[in-house]
């Protein structure tokens, strides 16, 4: 559990400083952009206003590129640290619980005593792994 939200958090850290950096190359290509406009409407120097206008393309072209690629790597991690859970259940009445998955668990364990007959030792039926929906469409 503690773990699970850790790396997740850890996530969310590089997609945002990812993120940022993504914004800063953005408002420097609209930056040379609107310099380059700037050069050219002044009309003194028109290979200097489309040297602004390629870095500018550039610059917004790779951002794009980031942002995409980010995304990606976000959605890949979401997923890589998806949860896995345990269903323990009582055989004797059906008693059944999920919880999250514990180092050294496997099906058929035999767990502590059930909740409801504490004489019936409680054993674990399913090893899972749960995929959460919203993690598939990680936005910023
Ligand atoms: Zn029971």
């Amino acid at each position: 559990m503690s773990t699970n939200s850790n790396s997740s958090s850890t996530t969310n850290r590089i997609s945002s400083f990812a993120f940022m950096i993504v914004i800063a190359v953005m408002a420097l290509s609209i930056v040379a952009f609107g310099l380059a406009a700037w050069t050219w409407v002044e009309g003194d120097n028109e290979l200097y206003a489309i040297f602004l206008a390629g870095t500018g393309a550039l610059a917004l072209t790779l951002s794009t590129y980031m942002l995409l690629q980010s995304r990606r790597t976000a959605v890949m991690m979401k997923t890589a640290t998806s949860k896995v859970m345990t269903t323990v259940e009582c055989r004797k009445c059906g008693f059944k619980n999920v919880r999250d998955f514990q180092r050294g668990d496997y099906v058929y364990k035999e767990l502590e005593a059930c909740q409801k007959c504490p004489d019936d030792k409680m054993i674990i039926t399913a090893i899972f792994k749960e995929v959460k929906e919203k993690e598939k469409t990680y936005n910023f």
